[in-house]
Formats: C-alpha cells, sequence, structure tokens
C-alpha cells in the first residue's frame, strides 16, 4: 500500500481539499477500489487506462455538494444539467479508444474535464470542445490549477471537431448525436477509432474504426445514457 501511494504521489496533483496528506491518501484509497472494483472487475484490462483512473484525482472535478460520492458507481452532476460519467463508462469508452502515449485524441463533450485529464495522463495531446461557456471556463481552470497539460480547451459547438488539429487516432465524445457527425468521421486518422453513444432516448455505445479513407467498421458495445449532443447536430436530418 505505501509503495502505491508513493507512485501516485509521483504525480503533480497537490493536496486533497483540506490540504492534508491522510486526506490524500484517503481519496486515493477509494479511488484504488474503484479502479478494482468497479473497473478492472468488469473486464477493463488496458494497463495504462487503470492506472490513469488510478492517478487523476476524480473528486476535484465534481461538485463540493457531491464530493462524498466521487468514487460511486454512478454519474454525478456537474451544473447546467450535465454530468460527469461513471468511472466505469470512462475507463471502458478510454480503453475502446486503443490510444497510446503522444497519440492526438478529441474529445466532444468536456464538461468537468475529467475524461480529458484520464487522457491527458495517459500520455496522448487532448483537443477538448464543450459547447456550455461556463463549463469550458471552469475545466479550463480546474486542468491548469491541476498542472495538467497536454489539453486544449475550446468553447464551442463539436459538431466540426478541430481540423485543424486533425487527423486524430481517437475521437470520443460524451454527449450523445442522434446520427454521427461527418466532420468527425473525416478527422479520424486510418487505423484510429471514434468512440461515441448514439440515439435519443435509447443510445448504444458505438466503436468506429477507420480501415482505410472509405471503410468504417461500426460495432455496438453496450447501451447507454449520455446527455443530449445539442448544436448544429440537432438541425441536420
Ligand atoms: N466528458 C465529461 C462529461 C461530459 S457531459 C467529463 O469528463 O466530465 C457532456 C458534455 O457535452 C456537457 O458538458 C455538454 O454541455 C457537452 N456538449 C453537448 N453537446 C455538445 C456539442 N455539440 N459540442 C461540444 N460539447 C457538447
Amino acid at each position: 500500500m505505501l509503495i502505491m501511494l508513493a507512485l501516485a504521489g509521483g504525480w503533480p496533483w497537490g493536496c486533497g481539499r483540506d490540504g492534508t496528506a491522510t486526506d490524500d491518501a484517503r481519496w486515493a484509497t477509494l479511488r484504488d477500489e474503484m479502479v478494482t472494483t468497479q473497473i478492472a472487475a468488469r473486464g477493463v484490462r488496458d494497463t495504462n487506462v487503470l492506472a490513469a483512473l488510478r492517478a487523476v484525482p476524480r473528486h476535484l472535478f465534481v461538485p463540493t455538494d457531491v464530493l462524498a460520492e466521487a468514487y460511486a458507481d454512478h454519474p454525478l452532476p456537474i451544473g447546467e444539467g450535465q454530468t460527469i460519467s461513471q468511472p466505469y463508462i470512462v475507463g471502458l469508452m478510454t480503453e475502446l479508444l486503443e490510444v497510446k502515449p503522444g497519440d492526438k485524441v478529441l474529445e466532444v463533450g468536456t464538461g468537468s474535464g475529467y475524461q480529458a485529464a484520464v487522457l491527458a495522463a495517459m500520455g496522448c495531446e487532448v483537443y477538448t470542445i464543450e459547447i456550455r461557456p461556463a463549463l469550458a471556463q471552469e475545466a479550463e481552470r480546474r486542468l491548469a490549477t491541476l498542472g495538467v497539460k497536454r489539453v486544449r480547451i475550446r468553447a464551442g459547438d463539436g459538431y466540426a471537431g478541430w481540423p485543424e488539429a486533425a487527423p486524430f487516432a481517437g475521437v470520443i465524445v460524451t454527449a450523445a448525436p442522434e446520427h454521427i457527425p461527418q466532420p468527425l468521421l473525416d478527422q479520424l486518422k486510418v487505423g484510429g477509432h471514434m468512440v461515441i453513444p448514439v440515439g435519443s432516448f435509447y443510445q448504444q455505445l458505438k466503436v468506429i474504426a477507420r480501415r482505410s479513407a472509405n471503410d468504417f467498421p461500426t460495432r455496438d458495445v453496450i447501451p447507454v445514457r449520455f446527455v443530449p449532443m445539442t448544436g448544429e447536430v440537432e438541425r441536420r436530418p
């Protein structure tokens, strides 16, 4: 246990909310349990993903009124009617991206910035877009405070992706559209993967691989419940 905590201390996250080392250790224990019992136990195996989930202090990404539930097995409200995903869903989606250190990843739906921080902890270069300016600003401030590098945040509609930074080895969408935005497919690198919930009330988590310029084999993984993707996608057939 002491060795694990010493390793976790290698991350520049600073102190716990009340600033004590014991508090940090308590959160790290909860985080370790979360990874073991909710994520690894359900089949997520990628060691880089599990290490990132053990390292990123999820409790610093949730509002104080739900702090006690930061490591619980469900999504949590983050303001403006939006949510931070259930830990298992973050682990599963991150594994399905099949990205490695140095890869460029596009996220649509920054929310709290937690998913982006997990990808950054894996060594990815993260480009993330959030349509609600207040959430984008808050996430930016939070990541700066935590010293998270390798994440660029843009406030705006993620429908059009981030063409200047494309192509991406991974595209992860954390709000559900009823159809997959074409620009996001266009910006996926050949050999890369997109992970996206699709649907309205009933949604399927889909993984789309890009095998060549025009070959996008797709599979359904599990039914999920995400907040809807808003903006341009709602106006397109
Ligand atoms: N990944 C986040 C959780 C996302 S919740 C986390 O780790 O905390 C989904 C987010 O998608 C919400 O914040 C919502 O405002 C945002 N969103 C919805 N439609 C969007 C769009 N078209 N472009 C960018 N962000 C969008």
